[in-house]
Order: structure tokens, then C-alpha cells, then sequence
């Protein structure tokens, strides 16, 4: 890697800004899933080691700019705390002079958050007066270890950089760039990538970069899947589709056969009659062949025949990336998809194949489904994934100082 690395740093004695993903969900003012924070102690426990004064920053859902109370950063603060089994002190603010105070208080190996970075505006808006106060908190260290984030040229990934003597790439950032990075310059074959998710036209730059990077089987499941069946002219009746993709779609298909690329779609799937029950808490689901579908059923989920056919197609896989789930994963019994593609990768890795699995809901089927621990690399980042796998260039990666 030509990016400086957090261990090429004298942290020591030195106040650090480290820029983090700690967007992670709260229930009831508490953490209801520390994956996130737990991804960043190794860098975070570095920095302290190494006498580090570590200031801790991020953002947290989408307040647009202004201080909303759900999304303050305290409750992570606590858990955090908790997770370090010392202190960790929490600024009300991320920049001003009470925080500047702060961090002038901090001793060596003393970890402070700062409170969301989105409850400013500039924040997104990446203005240059508001990196330059984020900036003056540090003694000119700066680390990016916010994978998840690092698509966004935001103030605290990007603009920073330009006010800091040395910027350089978190542990966890390291990880993801080397995993990622070997996939798309050496992946070993067989090289099988399935997506899933909402929307076809999210996909488009990654399919298209995989199928130049030469992968060798394509599954598409969850909702982009009836774009694709539409184009093939199957009826989908009132399933999601995106009716302005359709000709991507075939273009797509077109660009597979070319390439001999192996293109795999549902052959069956669990619909509803109507879109309104799944709302209910009684659904009439049923799973059908897909040239069995109506006008009016919607496909919630892929079927057992697709898992299966799935699964074979990703038995002699040496490199598997997923990213998307197969179906409305949020309402059971619409995870089952997800699920069986989720114990399908694990059984895959558990063979050899390396598996990189990214994206919220994904990643969330690998803990559900209780394979996380066998999965090669789960990845922080779901767009940060995408827009690296489809070959862009990261702003939160590029700003970074050469080596
Ligand atoms: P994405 O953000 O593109 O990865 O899409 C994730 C969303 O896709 C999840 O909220 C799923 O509920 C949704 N999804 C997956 N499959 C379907 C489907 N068959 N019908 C409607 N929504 C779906």
C-alpha cells in the first residue's frame, strides 16, 4: 500500500485525530450493535499504546446538519468505555473552544470522543473553515480509519487532510483495503459475486467492473433479480422493478454471454398476493416457480429450489463477494433467502474459498444466521464496498499521505 499506515506515526505524547465509523444503531439510549465499535479497538488500543492522546470522531445517522438528540454519540462513549475497560471521556461538541480545552487536558494513552460530526453542516458540505477546526485539535496526526465512510469526501475524511502534517490509514482501513484490493487485482478462481438489494441501478458500475475483472458466475437475488426477469420477459407482476433499467438489464445480460460470465437468477420465489399484508403480522406467503408468477403476486424472497441452485453454483468457488440481500430480509419469513445464501457462503469459505461479505443487511444474515466467525472478511462498508469493487477511487483513501 502507497498510503502512509497509522504504524509509520510518533504518536507518542501526540494528540491524534482519528476519524471512525461508529455509526452504529441505538435502542432506548443504548448500543444495540457494537460491530462497528468493536472493528476499530485495534486501532484505537495502537494509538493509546503508543501514548497516544486519542481524539475519537464521527458521525451517526442523519441529523442533516443540526444537534437531534437520538443521534448523539454519548451512549457509544459508554459502550466504548466499556468495550477499552477504561474511561472515555465525551465532548458535547466536535469543535469550539470547550473542545479545544479538551484535548489540551488529555494524557497520554486517554481516549475523548467528540459528539456527532453531522450536527454541523459543513460537515457534509466538506467546508474547508470547519476541517481546519477539526484539524487544530490534533498536533497535525490525522487517521482515517472509517472505511464505511470513506466513498464521502465529507470535512472529516477528506478536507481534513489538507490541515494535518501526516494523514494516514487506520488499521481497520489497511484490512479492508487488502482484502478488497486482493479480490479485484488476484481473485482466484472460480470467482462468484452475488448481489442483491433494492436496486439494479445502485449495481450497475459494480457489474459491470466485475464482469471486466473477469468473475466467472453472477447470482442476482432480492429485488434487482425481477429487473432482470422482466427483461427476459417474465412476468413479475407487482414485485419491485425498475422499468427505466430494463434495456441496462439487457445490456448487462448481453455483456455476460460475451463474456462467457455464467449469469444466475431465481427459478423460484415466495410471493404475497398483495404488497399491503407484509405490514400485518399475518402473511400469506407461498413459494412458486418464477414463470408461475401472476399479475398480482410481488416476490418477497428467493425460494429453497434458488438456494440450492445457488449453493451448487457456489461450490467450487475459490472467491466470493456478497453484497445485497436476497429478499424483504427485515420481515420474516422473507430472511430465509438471505439466511440459506448466508450458510451457503459460510460452507464455501470453510473449504477454502475466500469470502468477503459487505453491506448492512448481508452482514447482518452472516450474524443471524450464526457463520460470522467463518466468513474470510466482513466488511465494514456496504456504497464504500460497492464504489471500491467497482474500481472508484475513495476519496477518504486518496487524501491520505504517500508513504
Ligand atoms: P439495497 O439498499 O439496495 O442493498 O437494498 C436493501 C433493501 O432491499 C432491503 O431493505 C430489502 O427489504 C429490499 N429488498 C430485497 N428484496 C426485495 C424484494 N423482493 N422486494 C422488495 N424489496 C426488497
Amino acid at each position: 500500500m502507497q498510503k502512509l499506515s497509522i504504524r509509520d506515526l510518533d504518536l507518542s505524547s501526540k494528540r491524534v485525530f482519528i476519524r471512525v465509523d461508529f455509526n452504529v444503531p441505538i435502542k432506548d439510549g443504548k448500543v444495540a450493535d457494537d460491530t462497528r465499535i468493536r472493528a476499530a479497538l485495534p486501532t484505537i488500543n495502537y494509538a493509546a499504546e503508543q501514548g497516544a492522546r486519542v481524539i475519537l470522531a464521527s458521525h451517526l445517522g442523519r441529523p442533516k446538519g443540526q444537534r437531534v438528540d437520538k443521534y448523539s454519540l454519548r451512549p457509544v462513549a459508554e459502550h466504548l468505555s466499556n468495550l477499552l475497560g477504561k474511561p472515555v471521556a465525551f465532548a458535547d461538541d466536535c469543535v469550539g473552544e470547550d473542545v479545544q480545552r479538551m484535548t489540551e487536558l488529555l494524557e497520554d494513552g486517554e481516549v475523548l470522543l467528540l459528539e456527532n460530526l453531522r450536527f454541523h453542516p459543513e460537515e457534509e458540505k466538506n467546508v474547508d473553515a470547519f476541517a481546519q477546526q477539526l484539524a487544530s485539535l490534533c498536533d497535525g496526526l490525522y487517521v482515517n480509519d472509517a472505511f464505511g465512510a470513506a466513498h464521502r469526501a465529507h470535512a472529516s475524511t477528506a478536507g481534513i487532510t489538507k490541515f494535518v502534517k501526516q494523514a494516514a490509514a487506520g488499521l481497520l482501513m489497511e484490512k479492508e483495503l487488502e482484502y478488497l484490493g486482493r479480490v479485484i487485482t488476484h481473485p482466484e478462481h472460480p470467482f462468484a459475486a452475488i448481489l442483491g438489494g433494492a436496486k439494479v441501478s445502485d449495481k450497475i458500475p459494480v457489474i459491470n467492473a466485475l464482469i471486466d475483472r473477469k468473475v466467472d458466475k453472477l447470482l442476482i437475488g432480492g429485488a434487482m433479480a425481477y429487473t432482470f426477469l422482466k427483461a427476459e420477459g417474465f412476468t413479475v407482476g407487482k414485485s419491485l422493478v425498475e422499468n427505466e433499467m430494463l434495456d441496462t438489464a439487457r445490456q448487462v445480460q448481453a455483456r455476460c454471454k460475451e463474456a462467457g460470465v455464467e449469469l444466475l437468477l431465481p427459478t423460484d420465489h415466495q410471493v404475497v398476493d398483495s404488497y399491503e399484508p407484509i405490514k400485518g403480522d399475518k402473511v400469506m406467503a407461498k413459494t412458486i416457480p418464477v414463470e408461475f408468477t401472476n399479475a398480482g403476486h410481488a416476490g418477497m424472497d428467493i425460494g429453497a429450489e434458488t438456494v440450492s441452485h445457488f449453493a451448487n453454483a457456489l461450490s467450487d468457488a475459490k472467491t466470493i463477494i456478497w453484497n445485497g440481500p436476497m429478499g424483504v430480509f427485515e420481515e420474516p419469513p422473507f430472511n430465509e433467502g438471505t439466511i440459506g445464501i448466508a450458510r451457503a457462503v459460510a460452507d464455501a469459505a470453510d473449504r477454502g474459498a475466500t469470502v468477503i461479505v459487505g453491506g448492512g443487511d448481508s452482514v447482518a444474515a452472516v450474524t443471524e444466521a450464526g457463520v460470522a466467525d467463518r466468513i474470510t472478511h466482513i466488511s465494514t462498508g456496504g456504497g464504500a464496498t460497492l464504489e471500491f469493487l467497482a474500481g472508484d477511487e475513495l476519496p477518504g483513501v486518496a487524501t491520505l499521505t504517500e508513504k
